[in-house]
């Protein structure tokens, strides 16, 4: 017998059938004998409707009620799936996050999790009953009901499966893995049988939206294997019940057949900031990237070159195109301070990065994506790497084609 939480996204509860579907899924854990917590997401398009109306409401709106409205979705869907598990015979209850409860810092929209108390979820999961469990959402230690950013249902599955220390965290979604990269745009995408944490987090952070980023960090640090597995199986189909198909996030010791290079991701809407001369003093990095902070951009990609002379350097780094002309004013404001003689800002850029724990130990890695990016002529406008990662900003037009190319130039395509 093994402890389980089960995470439902929204498009695996997207009507009442599908919600009945997820119910067999259940089902079929709770009769082999394991005790399930259920983790579900709002029912698919809600949460973008209930943001809507909050705008709609009033523009500038108290980030606390907008809590209190798209909090909503999951609370509804917690009932129906309870509601639908007794239909089949199964002893269930819904938990909103408050009931538990889940805690949260105050950063209402994006909310924390501070700490989970285990009492009554345990109790009931002892006694052989499901708990459903209204994910994304919690409660602030002002009272209040708090979310946890857009995805957020994946963090609440992985914190509860941290908190009731449970065996296994099954992801349902509408996919039934994680792929070496998008199958829109390269077919010949693969699902990974295994993925690193550090691998996940990468690809995560880089736009493979599988799972949110958060959700991630937390099954790394309390080594929780997360299996991302699809909902549209029959459940009780015998090959099912043997060997689900799907990627299972685990300690890299675990993944024998190490690859090289394990996964290409990208970003597209990305945009590219660039300071010409900037004096070469300590404090300008500071001043620039704290101002930028302060206003809430979310600076990616940071290259700066070192000055021939000491004197005079530049620096380039990335934003969300969303949030250039923002990022623009705020250094033109402070123009004086950052010292810069020039500035230029363009939009329309991806970031292409090539992932893979096997680079550490792995020398030629980069230059292979370089010349076969050169082969097809795509310039590269910007490098930044890590141990396990490889990141080129190209321009947009490019970015199927690069990933294409880097998919198969690295051996991910299928055999
Ligand atoms: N319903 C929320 C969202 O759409 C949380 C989630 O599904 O994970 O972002
Ligand atoms: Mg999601």
């Amino acid at each position: 017998m093994a402890r389980i939480v089960m995470k439902f996204g929204g498009t695996s509860v997207a009507d009442i059938k599908l919600i009945r579907n997820v119910a067999r899924h259940v089902k079929r854990e709770t009769d082999a004998g394991h005790e399930v917590a259920v983790v579900v997401s709002a029912m698919a398009g809600t949460t973008n409707q209930l943001i809507a109306w909050t705008q709609e409401s009033a523009p500038l709106n108290d980030l606390r009620e907008y809590d209190a409205v798209i909090a909503s979705g999951e609370q509804v869907t917690a009932g129906l799936l309870a509601l639908a598990l007794q239909a089949e015979g199964v002893n269930a209850r819904s938990w909103m996050g408050w009931q538990i409860p889940i805690m949260t810092d105050d950063a209402h929209g994006s909310a924390r999790i501070t700490g989970i108390d285990n009492t009554g979820l345990i109790k009931a999961l002892k006694q052989g009953q499901v708990a459903v469990i209204a994910g994304f959402q919690g409660i602030a230690s002002s009272n209040r009901i708090a979310t946890l950013g857009r995805g957020g249902s994946d963090t609440s599955a992985v914190a509860i499966a941290a908190a009731v220390k449970a065996n296994r965290c099954d992801i349902y979604t509408d996919v039934d893995g994680v792929y070496t990269t998008d199958p829109r745009i390269e077919p010949k995408a693969r699902r990974l049988s295994k993925v690193a944490f550090e691998e996940m987090l990468e690809m995560a952070s880089l736009g493979a939206k599988v799972l949110q980023v958060r959700s991630v960090e937390l099954a790394m640090m309390h080594k929780i294997s997360t299996f991302v597995r699809s909902s549209f199986d029959t459940p009780e189909l015998p090959e099912i019940l043997k060997n689900a198909p799907g990627t299972l996030i685990c300690n890299e010791e675990e993944i024998v057949e190490q690859h090289i290079v394990t996964g290409i991701a990208f970003a597209k809407d990305e945009a590219q900031v660039s300071l010409r001369r900037l004096v070469d003093k300590p404090g300008i990095s500071a001043a620039i990237f704290s101002a930028l902070a302060e206003e809430n951009i979310n600076v990616d990609m940071i290259v700066q070159n070192v000055s021939e002379h000491g004197a005079k350097t530049d620096l380039t780094f990335t934003v969300p195109s969303s949030d250039l002309n923002k990022a623009v004013k705020i250094l033109e404001r402070n123009r004086e301070d950052m010292t810069f003689e020039s500035l230029q800002a363009e939009g329309g850029l991806s970031k292409v990065s090539i992932i893979g724990i096997g680079m550490r130990n792995h020398a030629g890695v980069a230059a292979v994506a370089f010349k076969a990016l050169a082969e097809k002529g795509i310039n590269i406008r910007a490098i930044t790497t890590s141990e396990i990662k490889i990141s080129i900003l190209i321009d947009s037009a490019y970015t199927e084609l690069a990933v294409r190319t880097l998919h198969s130039v690295y051996f991910l395509d299928k055999i």
